[in-house]
Formats: structure tokens, sequence, C-alpha cells
């Protein structure tokens, strides 16, 4: 297999990160600095500042200036837009820069960040400033002489923590945040902070006054626990694993910040027998191994009805046998390396953990060339969904299929499950179709299609996979406060 060699402006492209706040890049106050990894290689790409206690306090106090007095304070929704839709125009004239960087940090298949996540990430900051100058309060009738109003008030100073799958895509969370007249500190994930910082550039070009987005990478439990300690802080916004968003919880619990939870998932995508199979294979194929299974809404339980589970699989199968994986950088590629060799180990001890559970290991199941952290998407056949391929995330191209012998049972099955994130139906019968997506209790069900998302549609999750929706006007819930105002007219 062909592995991903440094492109010749490497240099240009990967410079040393440092913090930015308060509208500067700065060292971290300790002069920490910590490696970020071409996962294709296990090569050190760069070196980036590593936020601590210090320079968190310090990006804190920044944000809370920022939001109490000085421009950003006094400017008007209508420019807040304007603000997001000059850096979604940036991102956009960059496009080809953040894409390579995104590729580079995170491993992901160039042609992706080139039509996905880039161009997605300019499109949420659009829809949302498209929201600033709409966010009203009301008019409520009330008795005696009174009149009252309602005002929606930004939350304040918002702490935003993201992944590393998606490393733009999250960055993109802040926009409903500015959009609410909030400032916002964000932690990228350790994995992948470069795209974030070139961003950083981006705000300084854009004109966004100093403090009212910073920027700051670091570990979770140094950087981000600071974050979600921080007593300046009004709410968080927290995308990852479960565990942590338990952690996250217990620490905003000081001072009761706000806080919404976008978590993981055990997402079932249920084949019916009426399917049309050419194009649910397509889209179970899509579910499962698209970013290399690193998403949160993967389709990784797949419940195939009885009548069609032989075929099913053999043709799900050959597709999954012709994903090319390889060099990121390749245009042909469509499937890279897991983000780091911490996950790689856990994609290949669950396939390990699988053969032992006695699932028939239908395709995969290896890791893909000696250098890099690739894995071969892996189908595993003939699962009880009792087993732990059924029932823990993996986080990789690793696919467990369970045959089920009617709606009933794909409804009770697919809610068998800690999460509830997503989940899908592929079925003709229009009534079925609703009745799967009525009784799954997942907060985004696709009917005959898989993974679709719009900035302008809610998502969240049920039950461990989180709460709070993000997206459309549900979100903007989050990033106010409702002020109610008692006016006496006698
Ligand atoms: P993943 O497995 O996707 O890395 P995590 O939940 O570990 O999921 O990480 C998601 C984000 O949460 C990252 O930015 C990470 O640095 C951050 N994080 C991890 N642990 C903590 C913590 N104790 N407090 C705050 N943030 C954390």
């Amino acid at each position: 297999m062909a592995i991903a060699t440094a492109p010749a402006d490497i240099e240009k492209l990967v410079k040393p990160g440092k913090l930015f706040i308060d509208g500067e890049f700065v060292d971290a106050e300790s002069g920490e600095t910590f490696e970020t990894i071409n996962p294709a290689t296990g090569e050190v790409l760069t070196r980036v500042a590593h936020a601590g206690k210090a320079d968190i306090d310090k990006a804190v106090r920044a944000a809370r200036r920022a939001f109490e007095s000085g421009p950003y304070a006094k400017m008007s929704a209508r420019d807040r837009a304007g603000l997001l839709r000059k850096l979604a125009e940036l991102i956009m004239d960059n496009h080809d820069e953040l894409a390579r960087l995104e590729s580079l940090d995170n491993g992901k298949p160039i042609a992706d960040s080139h039509t996905r996540d880039i161009p997605r990430a300019a499109q949420t900051l659009v829809y949302f400033a498209g929201w600033a100058d709409k966010i009203e309060g009301s008019v409520i009738p009330v008795s005696g002489p009174f009149f009252n109003y309602t005002r929606r008030e930004p939350v304040g100073v918002v702490g935003q923590i993201i992944p590393w799958n998606f490393p733009m895509v999250m960055l993109a969370k802040l926009a409903p945040a500015i959009a609410c007249g909030c400032t916002v500190i964000l932690k990228p994930a350790e994995q992948t902070p470069l795209t974030a910082l070139r961003f950083a550039e981006l705000c300084v070009e854009a004109g966004v006054p100093p403090g009212v987005i910073n920027i700051c990478p670091g570990y979770g439990e140094t950087a981000g626990a600071a974050l979600t300690e921080h007593p300046g802080v009004d709410k968080i916004a927290f995308t990852g694993e479960w565990k942590t968003g338990q952690i996250i919880m217990r620490a905003c619990a000081g001072n009761l910040k706000r806080l919404s939870l976008e978590l993981g998932g055990k997402s079932p995508n249920i084949v019916l027998d009426d399917a049309d199979l050419a194009s649910a294979v397509q889209g179970a194929s899509r579910a499962a191994f698209y970013n290399a299974g690193q998403v949160c809404i993967a389709g990784t339980r797949l419940l195939v009805q009885k009548g069609i589970h032989k075929e099913f699989v053999q043709e799900l199968t050959r597709t999954a046998e012709s994903i090319k994986v390889g060099d990121p950088l390749d245009e042909s590629t469509r499937q890279g390396p897991q983000i780091s060799e911490e996950q790689f180990e856990k994609v290949l001890s669950y396939i390990e953990i699988g053969k032992s559970e006695n699932a028939e290991l239908a395709c995969g199941g290896e890791r893909v060339g000696d250098r890099g952290y690739f894995v071969q998407p892996t189908i595993f056949d003939n699962v009880d969904n009792a087993m732990r391929i059924a029932q823990e995330e993996i986080f990789g191209p690793v696919l467990a299929t369970i045959e089920v012998k009617d709606v009933e049972e794909a409804i009770r099955i697919g809610n068998d499950t800690m999460y509830g994130l997503a989940a899908a139906v592929w079925t003709k019968d229009i009534a079925k179709a609703h009745r799967v997506a009525h009784g799954l209790r997942a907060g985004t069900v696709w009917i005959n299609t898989y993974g679709v998302l719009e900035p302008g549609t809610p998502f969240g999750g049920y039950k461990f996979s989180g709460f709070g929706r993000e997206g459309g006007k549900q979100v903007l819930d989050m990033y106010t406060e409702t002020k109610s105002v008692w006016v006496n007219l006698a």
C-alpha cells in the first residue's frame, strides 16, 4: 500500500502552534508543548503550545471582558452575523489549505476534507449567521395593569470541548454561540489542533474582536478540566465519549454551568426484506466505514431481516472489500488511518474480542500496511446483540451484523443499547418505515438513507448519547437565557 509521504510544502502548511488568547498568539505560561502526529505515518507533524490552568484562566478573563465590555458587547446582531459570514468566506478562500491540513492531522481522505468537512464548516457558520438577528423574545398576555415581555440574552462565556474525528465541522459549533452573542474558549482535541489554529488566524483576518474567540489546545485532563472547572465559564458544550461526559458533568456542578453533551452511539441500521438492496448496501457501507468508522452516528449494528440476510452480507462484503484504504492525501483514497496508535490498538483488540465471542468474521480483521494506523473494513456476521462488539462503541471500521425476524424484533433489538444517537431503516413500505422511525429511541432516524445532516436540523442524543440539541433553532436555547420583564402600566 502507498503510504503518505510529507508534501513538499509541509513546512509552510504545518507550523508550530501557539495558543490564541485575547486576539494574540502566545506560548503557554509554562512553556509546555505537545506533539501532533500524522496518523498515516506515525511521525510527528509539529509541536503545539499546551494550555494549562493559567492559560485557560487568561482566556476566560479575556472572554469575559469581551462579553461585558469592548466592541463585541455593543455589536449589533447583524454585525455579529457579518463576522460569521466573513469567517465562512475566509474558510472557503483557504479551502484547499485547510483541507490538506485536516487530512494531514486527522488522516481523513482529502476528497472528504474537500467536499465535506471544510464546506460543511463554512455552511454551518453561514446558517447561524442567518439566525443572529432573528432571536426574538415575545409578549405574554398577563392580568392586571401589567405588561410582560421576554428577552433572549446570551448565556455568557462558553467553553467548547471538541473531539478529533471532524475537527473543522466540530469547530463550527462555535457559530450558534456567536450568533447568540456569547464569547468562546474552544479546546480542540489534542490529536487534531492544527486546523483550529489556522482558523484562529482567520479570526484575526476577519476582524473578530480580541477575546471573542479563544483557541486553547491541550489535553483533556489538563486544559479541558481547567475549562470545565473554571467559575468564570457559564456554559460547556462537550462532544466526546460518555465517560468523559460524566466527568465533565461533575466538574460543571461547581458553579452549576449550563451543559450540553453530544456523546457516542451504537446506531442500529435496519434493513427489511423489501428494501432496495443496491442502495441499502451502499448505505450500510457508508454508515459503517465512513471516516474509518470514527463517527458518533456510525451505523455499527446492522440489523438485517432474515429473508435477505445472506445475500445482503455477501453484497456488503464485496463493497467493503472494494474500499480503497490508503494515503489520505491521494484523491482516490476512500478510507484513511485511525487517528492514533491508541485507537488503532483499541480497534484491533475489539476485532479479537469479536472472534473470541464467536462472531463470524465475514471480511477484514487485519491491519493494512506496516506503517501508520490503517485497519481493513471489517464485517462480523451472526452477531448476538448481547456481545461486546454489538454493545460497545468501537469507533473504527468494524460492523456487527445481526439477523432479525420482523419489524418488532428490529425495533426491540435496535433499542437494546445504552445509546440513542441515530438509527436508520430501509424498506419500501411507508407504514413500516414510520413505525420503526417512531419506535426507536434515537435523536435522528433516517429512512432509506444514512448520515445526512444539515446545520438546520436538530441533532443530539437520547440516553447515554447525551442531551441538548445542536443544529436548527433548538440549539439557540442552549446559548441563551430567557429573561422575563414586567412593567407596571398603572
Ligand atoms: P475521544 O475518545 O473522542 O478522544 P474524549 O471524550 O476522550 O473522546 O475526548 C473528547 C474531547 O474531550 C477532547 O478534546 C479531549 O481532550 C476532551 N477531554 C478528555 N478528558 C477530559 C476531561 N477530563 N475534562 C475535559 N475535557 C476532556
